[in-house]
């Protein structure tokens, strides 16, 4: 029998074990891929240590929903090895991207195809076993997505840090056709916006950052200004570039200071889509939601809807792909430790 060979949480705030097991033979709807690449993501760090931290000392704790050993891994590309008798749509050896993001599918979320809110999910590498391993189980073949021509690495960043950025930009709705989209935080799901944002609007977008480092990366990727919010001239000068404010901005960040800052150039009418889970309070004077017709809304990854018109924008060429840093999957656990320390410029992504 084939082995399942992982990279697992058996005890939060420790380091993955390898741990390995039979491959599940998949049954009914299931469709077993064999993983090519699995990226790694800033929330992972989250699980692994089974808390986000919210603001003044509060914690998020999240480490119920999951049986240990767990495997950790959202963003993943494989190849379909084996289908259940109810998967014919299957094709065996096509090379796919896994949307992770599935619900039960039948509660009201679901039904409306927000899969990715639902309540009792069936979320990869989050609530089911997920891709720092040699294969991973999916429910049902609606969930792979064909990427040709993409490189594999690519494909499975679009699962989370590329479709966060899209379903946020999408929130804006018909605002970025009145003036330049501003993206706040540069990280890795915001040099993705900035990416799809190129690719989504007429103007280029500009773009804000503490560091003066990603601030350089965002303008040869092509932002049309960027912007430090510490400096408090930054306020002042963004008003004037855009000529009273900005009509729709992404906080990749989500902090309280950088929420701060996209709330404060904002125009009247506009609007700030929340992504980041970077913590902190926000405050604002509840008069100013009428007076600036301010809205301000938080979006959470994205539909599989929105995940397959993300993978048919980038098939078209039109996404600038993103630097991606591949590793052996053996080094999940350096991987992450990286990405604690803030060492990683670019995606890592694990090769299987
Ligand atoms: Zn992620
Ligand atoms: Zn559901």
């Amino acid at each position: 029998m084939t082995k399942l060979r992982r990279f697992s949480l058996v005890a939060y705030q420790q380091p993955l074990c390898e741990t390995i097991v039979d491959c599940p033979e998949p049954k009914g709807s299931e469709v077993l891929v064999r993983i090519e690449r699995c990226g790694v993501c800033h929330s992972d760090l989250h699980m692994q240590e089974g808390y986000f931290t919210l603001a003044d000392g509060k914690t998020l704790d999240v480490s119920g929903g999951r049986t240990l050993p767990f495997t950790l891994g959202h963003e993943i590309a494989g190849i379909i090895e084996r289908a259940g008798p109810d998967a014919q749509s299957a094709k065996i050896g096509a090379k796919v991207a896994v949307y992770p993001w599935i619900g039960c599918g039948q509660c009201a979320a679901c039904k409306a195809g927000e899969e990715n809110l639902c309540n009792t999910n069936r979320h990869l590498g989050v609530s089911a076993d997920g891709g720092f391993a040699s294969h991973v189980l999916v429910p049902h073949p609606r969930y792979l997505i064909d990427y040709a021509p993409l490189s594999p690495s690519f494909a499975g960043a679009l699962m989370c840090s590329g479709l966060t950025a899209y379903s946020a930009l999408k929130r804006l709705a018909s605002r970025p056709e009145r003036g330049p989209v501003l993206l706040v935080g540069l990280g890795g799901v915001g040099m993705m916006g900035l990416a799809i944002a190129r690719a989504l609007f007429h103007q280029p977008p500009i773009v804000a950052d503490i560091d003066a480092a990603k601030r350089d990366a965002a303008l040869a990727a092509g932002a049309a200004q960027a912007y430090d919010p510490s400096d408090p001239q930054a306020r002042k000068a963004v008003m004037a570039a855009t000529g009273g404010g900005v009509m729709a901005a992404c906080d990749f960040a989500g902090s309280e200071k950088s929420l701060q800052f996209a709330t404060g150039v904002l125009g009247r009418g506009g609007k700030v889509v929340v992504t980041g889970l970077l913590g902190g309070t926000f405050t604002m004077p509840v008069a100013m939601f009428a007076i600036k017709a301010m809205t301000i809304e938080g979006t959470l990854t994205g539909t599989l809807a929105e995940a397959r018109e993300l993978i048919d924008l980038a098939c078209s060429g039109k996404i600038a792909p993103i630097a991606t840093r591949d590793r052996p999957l053996e080094e999940a656990q350096a991987a992450l430790d990286e990405l604690r320390a803030g060492r990683v410029v670019g995606r890592t992504v694990l090769t299987v």
